[in-house]
């Protein structure tokens, strides 16, 4: 998506060769049209696929996944992040490491929000590792429903979780791919 490239050389501020601080755009700072436009490109790229649910994780990834959702006229369900007094103890859950924060959070997610009838499409904001995303997919996994792909705004080539996620025989789509953020440098892999 060529937009989102210039947007994020624009806006993007290389913290370390490892991450990318994209606050203006995805984890802070929220563009409604930029972020329209990225739901109407996985909308299209899934177009094909039945889904009846788009799920993401709080809380960057519920704006696109909201895009997402009001392109394709089906409803998000977004993962929570730790259990609450008012939590649904017939929730799924699953621990996961953050790779910006350094903790260990759980998340967790309604099974009234998801069942074995549903073809679920998983939209993500960024994905490094893989463990966020890893969690959230064993989640879908548990309650039945087929996983029919996985939509992220921007994946870090360089790391491991998209490829490892790819080798699992799962769809992943991303806008953009970076392989690069050395010596400061935002790198596309082309
Ligand atoms: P993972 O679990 O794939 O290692 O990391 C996924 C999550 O960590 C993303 O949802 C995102 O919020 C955060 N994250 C990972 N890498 C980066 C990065 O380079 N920049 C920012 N802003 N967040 C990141």
């Amino acid at each position: 998506m060529e937009l989102l490239k210039q947007r994020i050389l624009q806006e993007g501020v290389v913290l370390s060769d490892q991450v990318l601080k994209l606050d203006a755009l995805l984890n802070h700072q929220v563009d409604p049209m930029l972020t329209m436009e990225m739901g109407r490109e996985f909308a299209g790229r899934f177009a094909d696929a039945g889904v009846t649910r788009v799920v993401t994780v709080e809380s960057s990834g519920i704006a696109v996944a909201f895009a997402t959702a009001y392109e394709m006229k089906v409803p998000l369900v977004f993962a929570r992040r730790k259990k609450t007094l008012l939590a649904d103890p017939d929730a799924l859950c699953e621990r996961v490491p953050s790779f910006t924060k350094g903790i260990v959070t759980d998340i967790m997610l309604s099974r009234q929000f998801i069942s074995a009838d549903d073809k679920v499409l998983f939209i993500d904001d960024i994905i490094a590792n893989g463990d966020a995303a890893r969690g959230l997919i064993k989640i879908i996994q548990r309650s039945g429903a087929e996983l029919v792909g996985l939509g992220v705004v921007v994946e870090k080539s360089f790391q491991a979780g998209a490829r490892t996620i790819r080798e699992q025989g799962i769809r992943l789509e991303s806008l953009v791919r970076i392989m690069s953020l050395s010596e400061g440098t935002i790198v596309f892999d082309e």
